[in-house]
């Protein structure tokens, strides 16, 4: 038998921003496709119309592209299954429900809303924990098992709404297993006859999905728990429209939990945490009051996308080594499912935090420094990319994110406007004053000098001043800089330059005394 070609899709429903939990589960498809020499589908389940929401679709594919999750077959791109889009395959998922309805698996019911309501209060009543349209209470309602064959006929004839739901067996057990969880055994009684066809003739979600799965030959499915309740269906589907055979196999990811582990990561713990849940900033409307809303995205709040990615690989995957640090292709590399974990896994603000700060040092200068000149045009204040570069360069051990650099590097551009008051207050005296200003005396009135000679002048000069260095090196970087703490201090110096230097040293020594 021929090996059968790795095909993953993710297949998201335009609802909405994508979560990051969303962003995972295309990340764990991308990287099983590539490691095994696969393809990554982007199908979108746009089924449920009332749910829709503009701007969805575009944001879900600008999200992936930012992560670098590249798509090979699907909306956005192409290919041989296209449209990749449900809404607009709409027409091909009527002859299978028709199956479905011709091999006894399936029937037509018509039930009014109301009657379904009086179905589920008399249910509540005689105290049926989960009232649910199942293999027992179909017998008491409106559809083609109860009814005879010619009032069924009429009904279909006289245009009478009504949808089409899966004949559930009552007494069975339904097996799988899934390469996360092993084997998962449902039994039938648990499983409710799911509607596969609603009255406008759009499928639902459930038939639209095992239809184009298995159109687009799916060898595996790799989304969240949240749809692990509904695969025993979706293997009953397969056996009945005689798909058994080729059924993709299932990977349920475990779920995220909030940092502190006591349920799903919602948008409301990142607002309240101070973290984003989405990769990238959404603009939304309140459903509630209509009002505009504004989300905030891991891109706009100054992460790279290598740190997101690493970041979210390890939530619920691990190499079973000590490396953290793994680009993409090392992921691709080192990615298997046996290694997913089935236990939900944490949400760490610091964590992701902690992979963007490795990433923003491994960043070229040249890179960074785009960053902090735009702030500075926005300040109007002029720098050369040399310039730029040599303060990121001396800046960007001690930043978090890019929008930082300006924060924490205002004091190359602009004099202090006051001391750190602690250091002060406890430091300064007239023989630092003193000393400060020999130093500032040693200066040559020239634009530039090695951080090497700014530091054996100061030495010197501390020296023929009878102090030690380390006596007066904070107060120097008060002086010039007015923080208590900073980069290396020489270099600092040296971009200044030590005319530059020599001032801000003479106007702390007016200052403070
Ligand atoms: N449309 C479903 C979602 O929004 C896809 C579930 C699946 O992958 O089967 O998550």
């Amino acid at each position: 038998m021929t090996e059968r070609e790795v095909r993953v899709r993710f297949a998201p429903s335009p609802t909405g921003p994508l979560h990051i939990g969303g962003v995972r589960t295309a990340l764990y498809n991308y990287l099983l496709a590539r490691k095994l020499g696969g393809k990554m589908l982007l199908r979108i389940e746009d089924t449920d119309q009332n749910r829709f929401v503009p701007g969805a679709e575009e944001y879900i594919l600008e999200a992936l592209a930012w992560c670098g999750i590249v798509i090979d077959e699907g909306v956005g791109v192409g290919g041989p299954h296209a449209p990749y889009k449900q809404s607009e395959r709409k027409p091909m998922y009527k002859q299978y429900a028709d199956q479905l309805l011709a091999d006894g698996h399936a029937y037509y019911a018509f039930d009014t809303p109301e009657e379904l309501d009086a179905m589920r209060a008399r249910l509540q009543a005689a105290k049926v924990p989960n009232p649910q349209y199942n293999s027992i209470t179909r017998t008491q309602m409106r559809n083609s098992l109860t009814l005879p064959e010619d009032e069924v006929k009429g009904l279909l004839d006289s245009g009478m709404p009504y949808v089409i739901r899966l004949k559930v067996p009552r007494k069975e057990e339904v097996r799988f297993q899934d390469l996360i969880r092993g084997w998962v055994v449902v039994h039938s009684s648990a499983i409710d006859d799911k509607v596969l066809m609603k009255s406008d003739g759009m499928p639902t979600y459930h038939l639209a999905n095992i239809v184009d799965d298995h159109l687009m030959e799916i060898s595996h499915v790799i989304r969240g728990e949240e749809w692990l309740p509904s695969a025993p269906l979706h293997v009953l589907l397969y056996r009945y429209l005689g798909w058994e055979k080729t059924m993709p196999q299932f990977a349920h990811l475990p779920l995220l939990l909030k940092p502190d582990g006591t349920g799903k990561l919602s948008k409301r713990d990142g607002d309240r945490l101070g973290f984003p849940v989405f990769p990238l900033e959404w603009r939304g409307i309140d459903a509630e009051t209509g009002e505009p809303t504004l989300s905030r995205g891991y891109r706009e709040d100054g992460y790279l996308p290598e740190a997101l990615v690493n970041f979210l690989a390890f939530l619920g995957w691990n190499p079973g080594s000590q490396q953290e640090i793994f680009s993409m292709d090392e992921l691709i590399q080192a990615f298997s499912i046996e290694r997913v974990s089935k236990s939900p896994a944490k949400f760490d603000q610091n964590k992701v935090k902690w992979f963007n700060e490795h990433y923003l040092r491994a960043k070229p200068n040249a890179e960074l420094a785009p960053y902090l000149l735009k702030a500075l045009e926005e300040q109007n204040i002029l720098c050369s990319p040399a310039r730029a570069e040599q303060i990121v360069s001396v800046m960007k051990e001690r930043v978090s994110f890019p929008q930082d650099f300006w924060q924490e590097a205002q004091y190359f551009f602009q004099a202090p406007g006051s001391y750190d008051e602690a250091v002060v207050s406890k430091k300064w005296n007239p023989q630092v004053s003193a000393a400060l200003a020999a130093y500032a005396d040693a200066l040559p009135g020239t634009s530039e000098m090695t951080a090497e000679d700014l530091k054996a002048r100061f030495s010197q000069t501390m020296e023929a001043q009878g102090l030690k260095t380390g006596q007066v090196l904070q107060l120097l970087r008060v002086a010039v800089t007015g923080r208590a703490a900073g980069p290396d201090l020489f270099e600092t110096l040296a971009i200044l330059g030590p005319t530059e230097v020599a001032a801000r040293l003479r106007v702390a020594i007016t200052t403070l005394g």
